[in-house]
């Protein structure tokens, strides 16, 4: 791995320069206390100011004429996270224009993509429902054909951000009698077509996500992407963009896995941890000197390192299990008013720690569980056969 920094260019510092002075006008502590507020991850001012003065047209085009270049790329995303943009649904609507781009009929393409640049248009993800989200080829949502429209009916569970969103990528089954990988099809629902109802739900760590109920929703066939029953084929890139299966960018201006966002943030709880472990109290004792404390901390920051710098599908599991794993030991150090939640008066190191704690499950849930990632990793990358769900004994005789 290179781990050799980038000398910035001229042109390249001064896109430093533009970025960051955009984003400190743009992403204001108003911005974050709003998203912490509302759990959306979604700011539309942000988002709209974004699309207004052409970073959204820019980021879309990397490494192409008029685009950012892979430096200035990188640049931007790790400003973005510097500044704390809020960053779920923008992330989404990406995976999901590629897909519009891809097998969207020219009519679709023109009505959704321009709106996507500059920032007006975002989308969502309809994969979950109530009754599953790890085998989304079991789906049950229905799409009916009745002429030139399809007819659909059923629900969607965390379809994060539908609230902020002007289209949902949906995933329905159109042949019930099929093979389950041959009978779903993919549409883009307008998410004000009657019958559509959101309605929100708050996860532990406080985000915001819905589900989302379709009563005869009446879409028009040219929001259908793909082939009727080709579904499964359209979702396996965004699928594998979200699952973080894609290897590591060659020339190091990448993430080295999915969840460095996250990874990032829990290594900043684990800083400020650190900093306040290490500061003298009244009476000249520090925290770290008692060596507990040292030996968690220290066991804390090595697991946080060599989970950061895991690359693909491992350094997905090693950050969301590192999550769990150390903000208990954070936690602990700092005493019982670590409990206290951000902008809480006393929360010791402002909540850090206990957020990284709540948040970690869900880590461990979304895009994908630790357990279904664990047994593609052993199936897909160690080659170790499928896994067999039968009980004890019949899998032995199996
Ligand atoms: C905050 C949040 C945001 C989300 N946002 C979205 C979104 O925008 N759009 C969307 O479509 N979905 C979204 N999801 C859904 C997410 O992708 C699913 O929760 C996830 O895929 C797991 O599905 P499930 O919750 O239905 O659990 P299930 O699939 O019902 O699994 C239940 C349990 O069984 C285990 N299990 C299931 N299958 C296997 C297997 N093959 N091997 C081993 N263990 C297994 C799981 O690990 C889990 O512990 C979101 C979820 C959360 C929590």
């Amino acid at each position: 791995m290179d781990f050799s920094r980038v000398d910035l260019s001229a042109q390249d510092a001064a896109f430093h320069d533009r970025a960051r002075a955009f984003l400190d006008l743009h992403v204001t502590d108003e911005v974050r206390r709003r998203d912490r507020e509302t759990g959306d991850n979604f700011d539309a001012g942000v988002h709209l100011a974004m699309g207004a003065e052409g970073w959204l047209a820019a980021e879309a085009k990397t490494g192409e004429p008029g685009g950012m270049t892979r430096v200035q790329r990188r640049i931007w995303d790790l400003e973005k996270r510097r500044a704390q943009v809020p960053w779920v649904t923008g992330g989404t609507t990406v995976i999901v224009a590629k897909s519009v781009e891809q097998f969207g009929s020219p009519d679709l393409r023109e009505e959704v993509l321009p709106r996507v640049l500059s920032g007006k248009v975002r989308l969502c993800l309809g994969y979950t429902e109530p009754e599953g989200g790890s085998d989304v080829a079991t789906c049950k949502t229905r799409a009916v054909r009745d002429g030139d429209q399809w007819v659909i009916n059923g629900a969607k569970m965390f379809t994060t951000g539908a609230h902020n969103c002007q289209y949902v990528f949906l995933i329905a089954n159109t042949d019930p009698q099929a093979r389950k990988h041959k009978s779903l099809t993919m549409f883009l629902v307008p998410l004000d077509t009657p019958g559509i109802d959101i309605q929100g739900i708050r996860t532990v760590d406080g985000d915001r996500t819905n589900i989302v109920y379709y009563t005869d929703v009446r879409i028009d066939d040219k929001y259908r992407l793909g082939e009727v029953n080709d579904g499964w084929r359209v979702l396996m890139e965004p699928l594998s963009v979200e699952h973080g299966a894609v290897d590591a960018a060659a020339d190091g201006l990448g993430d080295v896995s999915i969840l460095a966002h996250q990874g990032t943030m829990m290594a900043t709880a684990a800083d400020r941890v650190a900093e306040i472990a290490a500061r003298p109290g009244p009476d000249g004792h520090r925290l770290l000197d008692d060596r507990s404390v040292a030996y968690r901390l220290g066991r804390s920051v090595a697991r946080i390192e060599a989970a950061l710098s895991t690359p693909s599908l491992f350094g997905r599991v090693a950050i969301a299990q590192a999550m769990r794993d150390t903000s208990p030991d954070l936690m602990d150090i700092l005493g019982s008013a670590s409990v206290l939640p951000i902008d809480t008066e006393g929360a010791v190191d402002d909540g850090g720690a206990e957020y990284i704690y709540r948040w970690a499950p869900l880590c461990g849930i979304y895009g994908g569980t630790l357990e279904v990632f664990r047994n593609m990793i052993a199936q897909h990358v160690l080659g170790l056969g499928r896994p067999n769900y039968s009980p004890p004994a019949a899998a032995r005789a199996g």
